[in-house]
């Protein structure tokens, strides 16, 4: 799906730089843990990415209070691009690892709008096992919930 896979060695992390202005960015706005920005990345005309402050990778090294301040702020980013934008639809996309398609690796969720036919896509392959098998997976989730 993505055609741009940041290849910054550690250290040098292209959203680091870009949260401190080493690099250029459209900042919306920033809150404790979180910021809010634009990037070359766009998709869609107000296509917003929200960031983790802290340079960590994936969705397993944010804290709690990362993960509820980027979820908050990716609403306050969903009704901002509503009211300026008014797509008839959003997508909140947020990806760990190569195969789950992260391109940079520094925790941030996209905010896109999206249009009729807009070319944005991912594949959605149904499976559709028998409900036992989807017993069995619940099952092994439910043993091991965190918290
Ligand atoms: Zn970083």
């Amino acid at each position: 799906m993505p055609m741009f896979v940041d290849t910054s060695p550690p250290g040098e992390c292209i959203f680091c730089r870009l949260i401190a202005g080493e690099i250029p960015a459209a900042k919306l706005l920033e809150t404790p843990l979180t910021i809010a920005f634009m990037d070359i990345g766009q998709v869609n005309p107000g296509h917003v990415l929200v960031a983790t402050k802290r340079h960590v990778q994936t969705v397993f090294d944010i804290t709690p209070e990362e993960a509820a301040e980027i979820a908050q702020t990716s609403q306050r980013v969903a009704f901002a691009i509503r009211a300026a934008f008014n797509p008839p639809g959003l997508t909140l996309l947020q990806a760990n690892g190569r195969e789950g398609d992260q391109t940079v690796g520094h925790f941030h969720q996209h905010v896109v709008p999206r249009h009729a036919a807009d070319g944005v896509g991912l594949n959605w392959p149904r499976k559709e096992p028998a409900f036992a098998v989807i017993e069995g997976y619940a099952a092994r989730l439910r043993a091991v919930l965190p918290g």
